[in-house]
């Protein structure tokens, strides 16, 4: 009998070596194979006869092998060509690079073969041929194929894995299900699923898999049956539970009230160098009365690059050390943290606030010193990477935590940070996300914060234009840089960085700086990294601030947080390894003053998809809703890189963009659960160990 957590080595026709192979991708247990549900379904209930076929039909075919024969061609390869019949007609086959076909034997005369493809019309011979058709060889089966797999039903098509056939993940899915333990239970709530007439469990998982005749193959190709419905509904409501039972905790909590007065107002207002914009008023005054009421603030800020969210957060940081508490600000990672403060020490400058940073490389005796004196009230703002809080780093009197979370930080990573540090919950919290996710998905990925959006733009914009550059036209990007150069404005140039090859990164970029040095022998070039130490980064990023650097090549350190307006060039190389997120962000560094500002994309001339479709999306909008929306489109699951940058879960099934609908469902449910007389982490630890192991997220929460 299998579980849903037992090993997927144990499935019949899975051995060790295939058992390594699915591992490898995630796949560990019989739940993690099963909820990895077919990509479409192909209607082989009913075969067409061979003399009604027409062209520019997608058919299935069942029929007998007449001949095949490999016809030679000038290209490697070769064709494969195949001549069937069922009787009642003849059609041909084609198959390019089909000699491994003829190797194999697959199409000896005489074999029975169920094939399926669409019909086209050879205009040569006026016979009607299929081209690289999908096929399967129906073996001799004492059934007479009744029972079949692959014919006579809706049949599911797989995403090829780890080298296993859509055919061979059909019948190791189909074991699983058939030893599957009958009492494998239910972890949704029956009220729930009865509301919404989700299947249950064990059925929803054998019919997603393999569908009875009557269901309807447009609801499963649209992933809208009820099956699907149900399995998306409940990776959403894993999620939203445990954000529902977030919010509730924290709005049950005693938090601790701030009060504002007029000498308040007046040092919040010392630190404005501006008007603020509408937007920067209404979101602080939503951000004022969390900080005044008796319950702990949670608020998530979203506002897109550039929007001036950083001030705002500073706003609020100047509130809570008047009012006599310290504050904290964390950050994804060090780079950020530093970047923060530098921007601290700018803006918060007039109040003269005693500031710690928690950096990179800080020395032990350092580290120490920063510790006691937080403990010891001498410090009123510190800001750091998220190791602050889960080194249980002591504070004379923490009043407000600002986290950062960019694009990086994710919902998942909050909800663990959370849980290392229960006091946090009690703390006055603000989220800062860049990632602009349309409304109702932010409330619900979100959803255990209230929600502030800045949706306005500093005034005296000029929109930045967005060019996309190839290897070859190189000389285009100089000329426009030389252009800026002259009328006394400064560059970035960013190299990527793959963090995992930090060193073949600086590489590259120290490349950058040679070549652009040679490039503009009468400018000064410097190069920033992400290896230097703190205070030489802090120098080279005071020298372009100041304007002695006129170009700053560097590696991604600064994606964000940097903010130089005289800067009006942004040239990415190799912009097509970033994601959207990140060129959207480093674009963002350009067009925050006066000046018109430019976004150079350089790529090689051959571009991937997917890669091509980014560039295309950036050359033709600045709107990051847009931009958020193109990324969520052509992030496929699995390429996590792409989720992490979003700061958002990822999911199997459930799609964030098409299934918003259920996700607002799962919300629903969930904080209407939560009210109710359930044990949360109960539910919780039942949906988790349904969900299979090698979830990337969810099952680790909660
Ligand atoms: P974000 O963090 O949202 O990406 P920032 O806070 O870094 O944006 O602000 C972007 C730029 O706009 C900064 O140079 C900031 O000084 C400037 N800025 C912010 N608010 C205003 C405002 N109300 N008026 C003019 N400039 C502003
Ligand atoms: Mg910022």
């Amino acid at each position: 009998m299998l579980r849903l957590d037992t090993e997927v080595q144990f499935v019949k026709g899975v051995g060790p070596r295939r058992s390594a192979l699915l591992s490898a991708r995630g796949i560990r247990t019989v739940g993690d194979l099963l909820i990895r549900i077919p990509k479409s379904y192909q209607d082989r209930a009913s075969f067409v006869r061979l003399d009604s076929l027409h062209p520019g039909q997608d058919a299935a075919i069942h029929a007998r092998i007449y001949q095949s024969r490999m016809i030679q061609t000038r290209s490697r390869g070769g064709i494969f060509h195949a001549v069937l019949t069922d009787g009642t007609s003849f059609v041909h086959a084609k198959w390019f690079h089909g000699a491994y076909l003829h190797q194999s034997r697959t199409f000896s005369a005489g074999r029975e073969v169920v094939m399926y493809g669409r019909v086209e019309l050879d205009t040569r011979d006026r016979n009607f041929v299929f081209f690289n058709p999908e096929f399967e060889c129906i073996e001799e089966s004492p059934d007479n194929g009744a029972n079949s797999l692959d014919i006579g039903r809706i049949v599911p098509i797989y995403e090829e894995i780890g080298g296993l056939t859509s055919r061979q993940l059909r019948r190791i899915t189909s074991s699983a299900l058939s030893d599957l333990d009958s009492t494998v239970s239910d972890p949704l709530p029956e009220p729930i699923r009865t509301r919404h007439q989700f299947p249950e469990l064990r059925s929803c998982l054998e019919r997603i898999h393999f569908p009875a005749k009557t269901d309807s193959i447009a609801a499963l190709n649209r992933r809208d049956s009820p099956y699907h419905r149900r399995l998306i509904f409940q990776e959403f409501f894993q999620l939203e539970l445990v954000l529902a039972n977030r919010r509730r905790q924290t709005q049950r909590a005693q938090g601790i009230q701030f009060e504002t007065n007029d000498a308040i107002r007046r040092q919040v207002k010392q630190i404005l160098p501006f008007h603020p914009t509408n937007a920067q008023k209404r979101v602080l005054k939503e951000i004022v009365d969390d900080l005044r009421s008796p319950f702990p603030m949670n608020r998530l800020m979203q506002g897109d690059v550039g929007s001036g969210k950083t001030i705002v957060a500073f706003e609020a940081v100047v509130i809570a050390i008047a009012n006599g508490y310290q504050a904290a600000i964390m950050a994804p990672t060090e780079i950020l943290a530093e970047q923060h403060y530098w921007n601290a020490m700018r803006i918060l400058a007039p109040l003269q606030y005693s500031i710690g940073v928690l950096r990179r490389g800080i020395k032990p005796a350092e580290k120490k010193e920063l510790f006691r004196r937080l403990a010891a009230g001498e410090i009123q703002l510190v800001i750091g990477t998220h190791v602050l809080i889960e080194e249980k780093t002591e504070f004379r009197n923490l009043g407000l935590v600002i986290i950062d979370e960019q694009h990086r930080f994710g919902v998942i990573q909050r909800l663990r940070l959370m849980e290392k540090s229960p006091a946090i919950e009690k703390l006055n919290t603000l989220v800062m996300t860049a990632t602009p996710i349309p409304r109702t998905l932010a409330m619900s990925v979100y959803g255990d914060l209230d929600l502030s959006v800045i949706d306005e733009m500093p005034p005296g914009r000029t929109p930045i234009q967005t060019v996309h550059v190839t290897v070859n036209d190189a000389a285009k990007a100089w000329n426009i840089m030389r252009e800026e150069l002259s009328r006394g404005r400064q560059c970035y140039v960013v190299y990527p960085l793959i963090e995992e090859s930090e060193k073949i990164d600086l590489k590259s970029a120290t490349e950058g700086l040679e070549k652009i040095s040679k490039t503009f022998p009468d400018r000064r070039v410097a190069l920033l990294h992400g290896r230097m130490k703190s205070d030489e980064k802090d120098a080279i990023m005071r020298g372009f601030a100041s304007g002695t650097v006129d170009i700053l090549v560097s590696t991604t350190v600064i994606e964000v947080g940097v903010d130089v307006s005289n800067a009006t060039i942004m040239l990415i190389q190799h912009a097509e390894r970033f994601g959207l997120a990140q060129l959207h962000q480093l674009r963002g560094r350009v067009g925050r003053g006066r000046h018109r500002s430019t976004c150079i994309l350089m790529s090689p001339s051959r571009l991937g998809e997917a890669a091509q479709e980014r560039i295309q999306a950036m050359v033709s909008t600045t709107d990051g809703f847009r931009l958020a929306e193109v990324d969520l489109r052509l992030r496929g699951p699995g390429e996590l890189a792409g989720t992490r940058q979003s700061g958002i879960p990822e999911f199997r099934i459930a799609n964030l963009m098409e299934d918003s609908a259920l996700l607002a469902l799962a919300q629903q449910e969930a904080r209407q659960w939560v009210e109710g007389p359930g044990d949360p982490e109960a539910l919780m630890a039942s949906l988790a160990a349904t969900s299979g192991a090698g979830h990337p997220g969810l099952a680790t929460v909660g």
